[in-house]
């Protein structure tokens, strides 16, 4: 860095990147700084088992991407990203060779469930659907206002705060109730938990509004954009230093930090007053994950055949088996048979591995922090239905909850989500304050998925954090794109 630019942000994921490109086409000198050697945090993709192998390390199912007002802002086929829609964005195989499936249409996916649990998932999903829009600018906002379509939003309200095991019981049959509990989920929650059943309405309403696409190439693929972007800006990146005290990066006018608590304490906790310091302590984070990547010398013959169809596959069997499995992880334990979420980018991408051969890319939940490798009982989970697939391994590349720490320092204890998604959490984080991004100390702003909206690959986070900076640092009221507050 030679002169002090205007503003710095530390950490590269695609909130921080968003912060510094809303800053950057405001006009503002903005400068980035990311610890690892290459840019993109939980957006990076790798040849992790074989050369020719490319894995996506974190995220690899982008509808949330697709839905974010911050990444429509920026023009993604010019700079050659395509984001591709597997035939099924998601199914879901059960034992005795059927599958639950989650279709591009409301009425292809209520129509394959039959009967009453038809009409019901049109009747809840329709109207969802028909205000996607305004679900996504409820869910990817700040929180703090008043709902800006409050009709709307008190729907969604209705259905999603209480937990999925309640909303699941307007189903009769084991597919819509095996999906419900497979989209809610994500939350990492136990499925009676408050605000599980949001989670999967969302997700849900995603694929039909959005699709749940992944990126030719790669999730990378995202991030070169957002560099190009940052570049074009006249933005200046460093890369492989890691921050450890705020001092290192000053002077700035603003600093904005792509972090979550537990490294703001270690990193500015002097700067902070007591209460905020106690209230960042409070903080939870939630379970971990452990995650596998394979080479494979061609596709997973799922018995179901909609599951050869789909970019995403959950793996657990029946409402009450994931159920069962979320709750043991809640209580510290490693479930003999994991709830498995499962990405296979060869549905749709054949850039992924050599000719004929793909990639697979899944995770299941543990407790957080924990060191156990799971392969043996995600592979066998998989194996219920897809049988001999095994034989199909070239290559695997395996991280423990505490490995995903190593490889993000956001991860703490191998939480994918920087911090526990409980409804309060949700709302509030890291700690209740009118503007969450803003810290008491000043011209320091907190950017990453441990603000609202949380995580994913929304860049959303990073978006209200740079209109904040914005609003009190240069008296600019709107950033004009990319979304306001
Ligand atoms: C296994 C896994 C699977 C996932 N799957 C999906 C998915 O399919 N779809 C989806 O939407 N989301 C997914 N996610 C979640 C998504 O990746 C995150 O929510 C998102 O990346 C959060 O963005 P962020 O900018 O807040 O933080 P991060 O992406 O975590 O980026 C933070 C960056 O800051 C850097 N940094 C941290 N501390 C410092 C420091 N002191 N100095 C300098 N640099 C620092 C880190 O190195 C990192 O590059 C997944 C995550 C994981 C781990």
């Amino acid at each position: 860095m030679s002169a002090a630019p205007d503003a710095v942000v530390v950490g590269s994921g695609p909130n921080g990147l968003a912060a510094a490109l809303t800053l950057a086409r405001a006009g503002v000198d903005v400068h980035v700084i990311e610890g690892a050697p290459t840019l993109g945090g939980g957006c990076r993709t790798q040849e992790l088992t074989l050369p020719g192998y490319r894995h996506d390390v974190c995220s690899a199912v982008h509808p949330l991407a697709a839905a974010s007002p911050f990444f429509r802002s920026v023009p993604l086929a010019t700079h050659g990203v395509r984001m591709l829609q597997p035939p099924l964005p998601l199914a879901h195989p059960l034992d005795g060779g059927g599958a639950a499936v989650l279709d591009r249409s409301v009425a292809a996916t209520a129509s394959r469930f039959g009967g009453r649990d038809a009409r019901s998932y049109r009747r809840m999903m329709a109207p969802l659907v028909r205000d996607a829009g305004a679900l996504v600018e409820l869910v990817l906002s700040p929180i703090r206002r008043l709902p800006p379509h409050p009709v709307s939003s008190a729907y969604f309200a209705l259905l999603g705060v209480p937990s999925v095991t309640h909303l699941a019981r307007r189903f009769t049959g084991d597919e819509p109730r095996a999906l419900s509990a497979g989209l809610a989920a994500h939350a990492m929650l136990p499925l009676d938990a408050p605000g599980t059943g949001a989670f999967g309405l969302l997700l849900a309403t995603l694929a039909h509004f959005v699709g749940w696409p992944i990126v030719a190439g790669g999730s990378d693929q995202l991030v070169s954009a957002l560099r190009a972007e940052l570049d074009a800006e006249g933005a200046t990146i460093e890369t492989g230093h890691y921050v450890e005290r705020l001092e290192e990066v000053e002077p700035a006018r603003a600093i904005l930090l792509d972090i979550g608590p537990a490294q703001l304490l270690t990193m500015a906790g002097g700067r902070m007053p007591a209460h905020y310091r106690r209230s960042l302590r409070r903080y939870v984070y939630g379970p971990g994950v452990c995650k596998v990547d394979w080479a494979l010398a061609g596709p997973v013959p799922w018995t179901a055949a909609d599951c050869r169809r789909a970019g995403t596959v959950h793996v657990g069997g029946t409402f009450e088996e994931i159920a069962f499995s979320e709750a043991e992880v809640a209580i510290g334990r490693h479930p003999d048979r994991p709830f498995v979420l499962v990405s296979q980018p060869g549905v749709v991408d054949p850039t992924r591995a050599p000719t004929g051969n793909h990639t697979l890319w899944a995770y299941c939940h543990v407790p957080n922090g924990s060191t156990v490798d799971m392969t043996d009982r995600i592979e066998a989970q998989i194996d219920r239905f897809a049988p001999g697939w095994r034989d199909l391994i070239v290559g695997r590349a395996v991280a423990t909850a505490s490995d995903v720490a190593l490889h993000d320092r956001n991860y703490v204890g191998g939480d994918i989500n920087g911090g526990a998604g409980t409804l309060v959490q949700t709302m509030f984080r890291p700690v209740p304050r009118w503007n969450p991004y803003r810290t008491p100390a000043d011209g320091v702003y907190l950017c990453s998925s441990s603000t609202p909206p949380g995580g994913g690959v929304h860049g959303m986070c990073g978006v209200h954090a740079a209109t904040a900076v914005l609003a009190d640092c240069y008296d600019i009221k709107r950033t004009g794109r990319g979304g306001r507050t």
